[in-house]
């Protein structure tokens, strides 16, 4: 049995007053609820978010991590800062990251082990473009991602992954269901050619214009074990309801 897992990537938006509110309104309405959940704000909040979850069973992550252990790197920050903070979680591999930031397989592999050594669990993204899906290569890129990704890895344990369309985030495109769980299935059964003993425990997570409205039935799919939020994590109501469908 996996715990259903449920993560806020707030991306590049927050602000004092806005992240008081947002948690706030959030632990208030979040009732019953047996996911785990994770709410990665912008690294600079990390520490105000963290005191504003205070004691509450909810966990902190960060959107991403260097590929150092530390050194000469004006800007970066690195895995091991994260968790001292307070982090558990790291995003690594994030669409717009391959996108903006140009983060190859080989970069997201170190990203990765960096994760891990510092005591974090990473959530490799992965997911293909709309031009790959209409070519019929989505399952062929999610493929290479995930292995070229793993590839410094020896098991599958201390990770979770994120099929996110690229189509599909940020657009109000979500997937259907079908269209979820097949590529969720694909994803376990390359996992399992990775390590048969792992990849069965191993929780993947559907990414893109997840709503309270949706949400409810893309976690009936047998494959989809949570989900990672961008737009409807800035919103408490929105965000509560996603959780306690999971
Ligand atoms: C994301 O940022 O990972 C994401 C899925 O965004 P959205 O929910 O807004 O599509």
């Amino acid at each position: 049995m996996r715990q259903p897992l449920v993560i806020a990537n707030w991306k590049m938006h927050g602000k004092g007053a806005f992240n008081q509110a947002l948690v706030s309104d959030f632990l208030a309405l979040l009732k019953e609820y047996r996911a785990a959940c994770v709410l990665c704000p912008p690294t600079v909040y990390l520490g105000q978010v963290a005191q504003l979850l205070g004691s509450r069973d909810v966990m902190l992550g960060a959107q991403d991590c260097s590929h150092i252990d530390e050194g000469a790197y004006t800007g970066e920050v690195s895995a091991e800062m994260l968790r001292d903070c307070g982090c558990e979680w790291v995003i690594v591999g994030h669409s717009e990251r391959r996108q903006y930031h140009q983060e190859s397989d080989a970069l997201l592999a170190a990203k990765l082990t960096r994760a891990q050594r510092a005591g974090l669990t990473p959530v490799l993204c992965v997911g293909e473009t709309q031009e790959q899906r209409e070519a019929g290569a989505a399952e062929h890129v999610v493929k290479a991602q995930l292995l070229g990704a793993l590839s410094d890895l020896s098991d599958l344990k201390g990770l979770a992954i994120a099929y996110e369309p690229v189509w599909a985030i940020g657009t109000g495109l979500t997937a259907t269901p079908e269209q979820a769980q097949d590529m969720h299935a694909f994803i376990r059964s390359v996992l399992r050619e990775f390590d048969a003993a792992n990849a069965d425990a191993l929780r993947i997570l559907y990414g893109g214009s997840v709503k309270a409205g949706n949400a409810a039935e893309l976690f009936a799919q047998t494959d989809i074990d949570g989900a990672l939020v961008g737009g409807a994590s800035l919103d408490a109501e929105a965000f509560a309801a996603i959780v306690s469908a999971a």
